[in-house]
């Protein structure tokens, strides 16, 4: 697929002169493209492009520069060894499209046209050597990857007061294991602010909302969490679907109703916990708490304050004999819980830990056993398909 992604990004930059028509729009954040005989493009204002669609086959970056090519069903990460001739490839083709807009700009039919050639002409310098920059610029901002979000939220700004997870120990997480938690300063985590506002530019106010990182940052106290979403506030102002964070229940404050309603009050919007099951005796043996009434008094008192939750749910733990207790014991749990419409379960089958086929039927028996005891809506959710894209 990588090769074939050059050579098709090349055929397009050799056949440019002839394309009759480009359309399109520019806005405050990005520039979006297409026509006949053209790929269709999305680069932000700055000249870094998110995605191109070369008939078939997607070419997306994240905002850690990782390529990821999507040839439905698949998608595919370009080793970091390959990408930057795919980075030049794009900016080849972006050469050959600022050429193609210099010498007919008659020929483009772009709402807002303003500022297209700019736009293009900074896509052709976006190169390996751009990229390697650009990565650069993503490290000073995030000290550690932003790893996953629930799918609800890939349209967030990731910030991240805390680092790493302060259970850091479950035996299925691919993510933090041995990342220990470790709040940031405050001054920390101004600069991280600063930085990231750098990193987006015109893309900050395109987001739908703020997500709280990494694995827990609902492990922070109560005032040290409103501390954060006031300066939240301060600088970015509200946002459409407000500000969301993971929570593991097992290694947070106590927190009661009063509590989780200061910090719905202060605009937190979601809370995402990882479930995984409802067998007390699996759930201990992946590392978590087997307290599940715990866990059930936890997202009751969200409940109360008038928090949104989301929840998580493993497909594919655990032995063979377990399967049917796992999915039993996780609906039984789980219509325990007075969850809504406005409250999320995703159900996620780790990969690898049965044949394909069989992890695609129990993910489907899963679903349909969950959907038969909540109001919440159940979704699929294939972390492995997680990009942080801009
Ligand atoms: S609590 Fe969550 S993030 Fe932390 S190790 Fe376990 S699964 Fe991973």
């Amino acid at each position: 697929m990588f090769t074939e992604a050059i050579s098709r990004l090349d055929t397009f930059a050799r056949r440019l002169p002839d394309v009759p028509r480009v359309e399109g729009r520019l806005t405050s954040a990005d520039l979006v493209l297409e026509g006949p005989g053209l790929p269709a493009s999305r680069v932000d204002r700055l000249g870094r492009f998110a995605r191109i669609s070369l008939r078939g086959i997607s070419v997306r970056r994240t905002f850690a520069c990782d390529l990821h090519l999507g040839l439905r069903p698949r998608v595919e990460r370009v080793a970091a060894a390959d990408a930057g001739l795919l980075y030049d490839a794009s900016a080849r083709f972006f050469t050959a499209l600022h050429a193609l807009h210099r010498d007919h700009p008659e020929r483009f039919d772009v709402r807002e046209s303003q500022g297209v050639g700019g736009v293009l002409e900074r896509a052709a310098h976006f190169d390996a050597a751009a990229a390697c920059a650009e990565l650069e610029r993503f490290e000073g901002a995030y000290p550690e990857p932003v790893e996953i979000l629930p799918p609800d939220r890939y349209r967030d700004v990731v910030v991240k007061p805390a680092l790493g997870c302060p259970n850091a120990s479950c035996s299925f997480c691919a993510f933090y294991a041995g990342k220990r938690f470790k709040p940031m300063t405050r001054a920390h985590f101004a600069s991280h602010l600063d930085r990231v506002e750098e990193l987006f530019g015109p893309l900050l106010r395109g987001r739908k909302g703020v997500f709280l990182g990494s694995a827990s940052a609902a492990s922070l106290s109560n005032a040290r969490l409103l501390e954060i979403l006031a300066e939240l506030s301060r600088r970015w102002g509200s946002w459409p679907s407000g500000v969301a964070t993971f929570l593991d229940p097992d290694h947070a404050p106590a927190r009661g109703v009063p509590e989780w309603r200061e910090l719905a009050d202060a605009g937190l919007t979601r809370v995402v916990s990882g479930l995984e099951t409802g067998l007390a005796e699996l759930r201990g043996e992946l590392g978590k708490s087997s307290d599940l009434d715990a866990f059930v008094r936890t997202i009751a008192c969200q409940k109360q304050a008038g928090l949104p939750v989301g929840l998580t749910v493993l497909v594919g733990v655990g032995a063979e004999s377990q399967r049917a207790a796992h999915r039993g014991e996780t609906a039984r749990v789980l219509a325990r819980m007075s969850l809504g419409r406005e409250d999320l379960v995703y159900v996620s089958p780790l990969a690898g830990s049965m044949a394909e086929d069989a992890l695609k039927h129990e993910t489907r028996a899963f679903t349909s056993a969950l959907r038969q005891v909540t109001a919440a809506p159940v979704a699929p959710y294939a972390m492995q398909r997680f990009g942080y894209y801009p």
